[in-house]
């Protein structure tokens, strides 16, 4: 089944059940604690805040997700993607766990022939939150899920909060077993590459309060929400790797081509070398995920969404010569996204000739100094190991940063290749520290001029942008 099938039964069931059908929302949203969208909750926050009433008791959405976090997996993992599509269904006070268990385990497990995508039952499984009895009843009731297939665990996978006082509560994972081949028995508690996780639903029935200290779970639960909300996602990504019985999330029908054309490009074959197969994975997904953060408004830069940008884009550079492709590739790779992506997200086409420019424009300036960075790159490598370490300077990192545009996980990369570290908290030092400086030498100009109003006014739009490190993206918190 193609990725828009699965979508499309996902809104029809749906919207056959009383969902309002929400457009997705741009992966750049107003919102102090996240970079991009990364779940399909995001614009429906004021609603489950109480911030605003919400327009409908239900809602279903094909939200566009990035998750800059999962970066370091992908290629590597069978299932994360940077950018992926979360599908979603919601009820704000309307119904709860009963409803939301019900709706899922029907879409799943009907029959291909009557609207749903025909999982096997017997290979599903579940988690609940420890002491979520409710939930695991439910899965019994409404699914006739055995206990055995009913797994519990603790605060940090199955309670969700927002991190900060609000609506809490338990979630249950949804996880289909790929069968002894893809690794260990027993369920997900045990093996998660076996059993794949599908699809999570929130339970919001709590009331949340300060954090206690700096652990993610630490924090009472003040009592019960005077409404339960219902908050769910879906990896459409996910169901398709299993409904077209591919190995893994980067062969499926939206995302493959981009292989394709790298192995046009490098004639060299996907599945013949296992390092050769990451670099492949990870061309497509990040020459997916750029095509579609540029299309939303993102433009390569040293700061923030701009920096993450910049990273996916020159590492797809990257792993194509090491593909021993020399030659521009990120305008081939953009018209293949979007020709695949195209028919869910037409402003890819609309948009295709800035998109396009945006792309060609960094690959060019990254060209025009990866050779000389690599030479630095590699002496410096000689050096330190010549001195007997093992361990890169950060002063060399900031470096290659700032004079070559070479994103600290790029340095991190070459250096892991060698079997060398970096020592990043040196790179961050230099950073501040450059930072500090600029931010000196913009006030002192500011007091020179009589005239300040641009800046102002580029600070009422961008905020005072900080440079956030590779670490700190990492951060960036998981919503659902
Ligand atoms: P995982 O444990 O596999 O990293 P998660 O628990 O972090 O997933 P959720 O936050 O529960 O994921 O997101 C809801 C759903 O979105 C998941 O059940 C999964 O199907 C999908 N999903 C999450 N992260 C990714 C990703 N990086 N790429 C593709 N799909 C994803
Ligand atoms: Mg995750
Ligand atoms: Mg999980
Ligand atoms: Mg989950």
């Amino acid at each position: 089944m193609q990725t828009h099938e699965i979508n499309n039964r996902f809104i029809e069931h749906f919207r056959n059940t009383g969902h309002t059908v929400v457009p997705s929302a741009s992966l750049i949203l107003d919102d102090p604690n996240l970079l991009f969208v990364n779940a399909g909750m995001v614009q429906f926050k004021p609603y489950f805040l109480g911030e605003v009433p919400a327009p409908y008791p239900r809602a279903t959405s094909i939200q566009k997700c990035v998750r800059t976090a999962d970066i370091d997996e992908v290629g590597k993992t069978t299932r994360h993607n940077t950018f992926f599509q979360m599908a979603g269904n919601f009820s704000f006070g309307d119904y709860f766990k009963e409803g939301a268990i019900e709706h899922a385990w029907q879409l799943i497990t009907a029959s291909q022939d009557s609207g749903g995508y025909g999982l096997e039952p017997d290979r599903i499984w579940v988690t609940v939150y420890n002491n979520d009895d409710e939930a695991a009843r439910l899965w019994n009731k409404v699914a006739g899920l055995p206990a055995e297939r009913i797994q519990r665990r603790g605060m940090d996978d199955n309670f969700w909060s927002m991190n900060v006082p609000g609506p809490c509560g338990p979630s249950s994972e949804i996880y289909y077993d790929r069968g002894p081949a893809y690794g260990q028995e027993g369920g997900p508690l045990v093996d998660e590459s076996r059993y794949i996780e599908i699809w999570n639903l929130v339970f919001m029935q709590d009331q949340r309060g300060e954090s206690t200290g700096p652990g993610k779970s630490d924090f009472s639960v003040l009592g019960p929400l005077p409404a339960q909300n219902i908050d769910t996602g879906m990896g459409v990504e996910r169901v398709a790797c299993l409904l077209q019985g591919v190995e893994n999330v980067y062969e499926t029908d939206l995302v493959r081509p981009v292989i394709n054309m790298a192995e046009e490009l490098s004639g060299r074959r996907y599945g013949a070398d296992p390092n050769d197969d990451v670099r492949f994975r990870v061309i497509a997904d990040h020459a997916r995920t750029g095509v579609l953060l540029v299309s939303d408004g993102v433009t390569p830069s040293n700061e923030t969404r701009g920096y993450v940008l910049r990273r996916l884009l020159r590492r797809i550079v990257r792993s194509t010569r090491l593909l021993g492709v020399h030659e521009p590739v990120l305008g081939e790779f953009a018209q293949v996204v979007r020709d695949a992506m195209a028919p869910s997200y037409p402003e890819l086409t609309t948009e295709f000739e800035r998109i396009d420019s945006v792309m060609r424009n960094e690959e060019e300036a990254f060209l025009a100094t990866l050779s000389a960075g690599s030479k630095i790159f590699d002496m410096a490598a000689t050096e330190t190991r010549r001195a007997g370490s093992t361990q890169l300077p950060g002063s060399k990192a900031f470096q290659l940063h700032d004079t070559y545009g070479f994103p600290i996980d790029l340095t991190l990369e070459m250096a892991a290749e060698q079997g060398l570290s970096v020592d990043e908290q040196g790179f961050r030092d230099l950073m501040s520290e450059q930072r500090r400086r600029a931010k000196e030498d913009a006030r002192a100009r500011k007091t020179a001029h009589a005239d300040t109003s641009t800046y102002r006014s580029l600070l009422d739009e961008h905020g005072t942008t900080e440079f956030i490190g590779y670490t700190d993206l990492q951060a960036q918190s998981r919503v659902l």
